[in-house]
């Protein structure tokens, strides 16, 4: 057995390594959450781990949408109530969430799973371009079998968001699909899960529809 770096019983170094593996986790605040574990209830813990091995093994992607869920299709492209022919693109299925809790969108979305950038190697393939104009392109792909009206640009107004909606938006022009993308009430560089719900509101009511002089 390999002697801990630490000190700490062989267990404990494991748990700090695993939270030290975490975005944005360095080995001190890893330290402080192994310590934190240990001293709460076996209960707890017990807890802690199920939801870890539950969320990979329950949670898988929407093979239309891309939302994680435990149903596939989701219970967002299977929605009844929701209009299936407008598709809300975003970056992350936190996105996704920040817009669902505004209550206001009615349409269904796409999630990305990131945006292109070129520096850290992320190209259109690594995302879900492919399987988005899939779902333009047969109605069957999309949610409800019901054919897409409009795409809604929802990216996050970075330099990368930006580039990522303007390939977005040339390439549905190319395909003579309506195109619009949120309002800019957003502040560039703001996250858009951080966005409050009323910016978010007024982002989608009053989103701009692109025309070919946009990019022209
Ligand atoms: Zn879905």
């Amino acid at each position: 057995m390999a002697k801990a770096r630490s000190g700490y019983p062989e267990p404990v170094e494991r748990l700090i390594e695993s939270f030290g593996r975490l975005p944005g986790i360095g080995r001190r605040t890893a330290t402080r959450l192994a310590l934190h574990v240990l001293k709460g209830s076996q209960d707890e813990a017990k807890e802690f781990s199920r939801a870890i091995e539950d969320t990979k093994e329950r949670v898988a992607c929407c093979s239309v949408c891309y939302q994680l869920t435990e149903s596939d299709p989701c219970p967002i492209c299977a929605d009844e109530r929701r209009d299936a022919s407008i598709v809300l693109v975003v970056e992350q299925p936190s996105d996704l969430m920040s817009i669902e809790g505004t209550g206001i969108y009615r349409g269904v979305y796409h999630v990305l799973t990131g945006r292109i950038d070129p520096l850290a190697g992320v190209e259109p393939t690594d995302l879900t371009i492919g399987p988005l104009f899939d779902r333009i392109g047969d109605p069957t792909r999309n949610s409800r079998g019901v054919a897409i009206d409009e795409v809604i640009l929802g990216l996050n107004p970075t330099l990368e968001g930006d580039s990522t909606s303007l390939f977005l938006a040339e390439e549905l022009a190319r395909r003579g699909v309506r195109t619009s993308r949120l309002a800019r009430g957003i502040p560039s560089g703001t996250q858009l899960e951080y966005a409050s719900a009323a910016v978010l509101a007024d982002a989608i009511e009053g989103r701009q529809v692109l025309g070919d002089e946009t990019f022209g």
